[in-house]
């Protein structure tokens, strides 16, 4: 007894041993170092009160895209462009821009190239979109200031798109003007997107720009558009803000589940009706959640992210060998890390019978999920067909696009955006992400290496509720860093 409880005592020791060695050896990956953009930057020529009045100005032209074929939002995609032209004629004159578009819309998408020196070095792109979400009618006066006001107080911008994603299509164009200033030429071409239509799926824009340069045979080296921010206060503990460099976009899956019933009159009921059977479906698709965990990129993630949290819980992530449980069943009770982990499920619509004293034939949920990477939209249906295991019930597949492809955090693409973070923020945190939304890049993928998601944005938790929501800003302060990123990133390309 006496020798086992020696023994016992000596794997504690040993395994509190291990745990803590790992703990303590932990530590971010480190960024390669690269040689810095060599232009001379001069910063005195980003002004932020320009910069600012600029997004106001962009933000008072209504540009809702899920309203393009209103004539009267038509004018406004125009009178968008044509303040474009005026505000920004350095970059129209230097920078070739076209209008791109596929019918029946009238072409509202800017592609401009910027030649580079070396003809031999692959372009990269980087692309915003100036259309915006609409604003849910009846809650215009919940604003601290009217949405399309472009309001400006002391420290923020005010406005639907301050945020999503004029705010990015500004700083670049001021990014561009100021590089232009001082006679800067790109060492490589670099492509601006402006895009018009990426609130309602890029079909006419995004994808014109795509077959644009497969047509031309250009294979970018990457790309950079939005998808992630900035963030601070995100993850409790963490102090230093975390850019998400994401390097990949959940797919869209939706599916109707219908089961079959016999009908009739509900005064004599079968013992299981068509919704009851339904029902039991949705139970088992609830209790069989589908399997993921914390590997892959949400794995790089927490390795770039958690040793910088406090020591209890840099212990967890830095011994997953032993701990890898406890962590799945925390991140999975979040449903904000729990979407990054796997593919979600979420019943959205029913229907059943037309009246109340009818028993219904067919009763259909309509569940949307969300596709991580890992998984395939042939292994989904497969699975939920597997889980639910019942005859009576088909599911039928309504929409389906694949995860996007998982773009590299060890290229150089991924190591520039990172380096003009930290040039433009000093030091923070750098962690490649999954974006659970869909956004441009997935059409972009189409013709480059590498796909990046990330606005050079310092986010709070508070910020976020005004994305696609209620008082949407940013900060004057926001859109002097961005532009200054985007500078820097622009001269770092060459490298
Ligand atoms: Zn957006």
């Amino acid at each position: 007894m006496k020798k086992v409880a020696i023994s016992l005592g000596t794997v504690f020791l040993l395994l509190a041993a291990i745990t803590l060695i790992r703990t303590v050896l932990y530590t971010a990956p480190e960024l390669p170092a690269v040689p810095s953009q060599t232009h001379r930057m001069d910063s005195a020529a980003v002004d932020p009160q320009r910069i600012a009045q600029h997004l106001s100005e962009a933000i008072q032209l209504r540009t809702v895209s899920s309203q393009i074929t209103e004539p009267a939002t038509q004018a406004q995609f125009v009178a968008f462009l044509d303040w474009l032209a005026e505000t920004y004629p350095e970059v129209h004159a230097s920078l070739t821009p076209q209008r791109l578009g596929k019918a029946p819309l009238p072409p509202y998408t800017l592609l401009f190239t910027w030649p580079g020196k070396n003809a031999n070095l692959q372009p990269v792109l980087i692309s915003g979109h100036y259309d915006v979400v609409p604003v849910i009618p009846g809650t215009e006066s919940q604003w601290t200031h009217p949405p399309y006001s472009g309001a400006i107080d002391d420290t923020h911008i005010w406005g639907r798109g301050a945020l999503d994603d004029k705010s990015a299509v500004i700083a670049l164009m001021e990014a561009a003007t100021v590089l232009l200033g001082e006679g800067f030429q790109p060492e490589r071409t670099v492509y601006l997107s402006i895009t018009s239509d990426e609130e309602v799926g890029g079909e006419h824009g995004t994808a014109a720009v795509v077959e644009k340069l497969e047509k031309d045979g250009v294979q970018l080296a990457w790309t950079l558009d939005e998808g992630s921010f900035l963030l601070r206060g995100f993850i409790p503990g963490v102090e230093p803000a975390v850019a998400s460099i994401n390097v990949a976009e959940k797919g869209y899956m939706t599916v109707d589940l219908v089961a079959h019933g016999r009908g009739g009159h509900s005064s004599m009921p079968p013992k299981e009706t068509a919704v009851d059977t339904l029902a039991h479906a949705l139970v088992k698709l609830d209790e069989s959640p589908i399997p993921g965990g914390l590997e892959g990129t949400s794995g790089q993630m927490f390795d770039a992210i958690a040793p910088h949290m406090p020591f209890s819980k840099k212990l967890l992530f830095a011994n997953r060998w032993l701990f890898g449980g406890l962590i799945d069943s925390a991140l999975k009770s979040q449903p904000s890390t729990a979407a990054m982990l796997h593919t979600t499920v979420a019943p959205t619509m029913l229907s059943g019978s037309v009246k109340e004293n009818v028993l219904p034939i067919d009763a259909v949920a309509t569940v949307n999920l969300r596709v991580h990477p890992r998984d395939s939209i042939e292994q989904l249906e497969a699975y939920l067909k597997r889980v639910i295991d019942d005859e009576r019930v088909d599911v039928i597949t309504r929409q389906a696009q694949a995860a996007s492809r998982v773009s590299s955090a060890d290229a150089e693409g991924f190591h520039a955006i990172a380096h003009s973070a930290t040039s433009t923020y000093g030091p923070v945190v750098i962690a490649p992400g999954l974006t659970v939304g869909g956004t441009d890049s997935r059409r972009y993928a189409q013709v480059a290496d590498n796909s990046y998601r990330f606005n050079p944005m310092l986010v709070t938790r508070e910020d976020v509720h005004g994305f696609h929501g209620t008082d949407e800003r940013i900060s004057i302060d926001n859109m002097a860093k961005a532009t200054v990123f985007y500078k820097d990133l622009i001269a770092r390309t060459g490298n």
